[in-house]
């Protein structure tokens, strides 16, 4: 095989591990975008079940605050009926004691009422939490890893770059040139087989006098159909017996 033929081979590996490393590069901030707005998501989520849980209990405080004072009023007003002289001094304060406890009554129901809120606030704020944890965990996880990442990739590149650099240095620059336009345009192959009177890269036929000048291997030639540089690769060895 041409020296040049060999040269632009290895040249394609390396570019094509160049381009690789660029792909993913490019695709690790949109991984790290979508990771982020999850987590906000989650955040958002936790700190308005969090907002939610402690409103309720400021009102569950407030609730049993009230009833433990009315009960203390009770307590005070049946101390105080021992020292009472009149029958209807005495009937106004039990009429006023029955008054108290009723509107307690009606305090407590509304009391059972907010803890059963309350429990369920209390579950779905664990919920919330649980599922921010997990995702904040993956979050940090992640982030470590692709932080090692991107400071290896520009180095990987660079030392790619330098390898084509070589290559490059040992073919004739228009070549180089015209290789990379190729590559750009045919999908990272610029140089491919003929196998069989056959283009590898877009499958067309390769008219006889093309193949017999690729088998003579002493220039460089391209596909008449997809334009990459070809080079020629002898049919596969049928099995014996055929
Ligand atoms: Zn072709």
């Amino acid at each position: 095989m041409m020296e040049q033929v060999r040269y632009l081979i290895e040249m394609q590996e390396i570019m094509s591990q160049a381009k690789r490393l660029e792909d993913e590069k490019r695709r690790v901030p949109l991984e790290v975008a979508d990771l982020k707005s999850l987590f906000d998501e989650r955040e958002a989520a936790y700190l308005a079940a969090d907002q939610e849980f402690e409103e309720l209990k400021k009102q569950r405080r407030e609730k049993e605050r009230e009833i433990e004072e009315e009960r203390d009023k009770v307590e005070k007003a049946k101390a105080k009926l021992m020292s009472i002289k009149t029958n209807k001094e005495y009937y106004a304060m039990l009429k006023e004691i029955e008054g108290t406890r009723r509107t307690n009554s009606t305090r407590e129901e509304e009391l059972l009422s907010l803890l059963s809120k309350y429990e369920e606030s209390e579950k779905r704020l664990s919920e919330r939490k649980a599922e921010l944890d997990e995702v904040t965990g993956k979050y940090r996880e992640r982030m470590v890893e692709i932080d090692g990442r991107m400071g290896s990739f520009d180095q990987d590149i660079a030392k790619i770059l330098d390898r084509k650099r070589q290559v490059a240095s040992s073919l004739d620059a228009a070549l180089v040139r015209r290789f990379e336009m190729i590559f750009e345009r045919r999908e990272g192959l610029a140089i491919i087989a003929a196998r069989n009177y056959c283009c590898t890269g877009c499958h067309m036929n390769i008219s006889p006098q093309l193949y017999n000048m690729l088998q003579r291997d002493d220039k460089i030639l391209t596909c008449p159909n997809c334009n990459r540089i070809l080079y020629y690769e002898p049919p596969e060895e049928k099995a014996a017996g055929e």
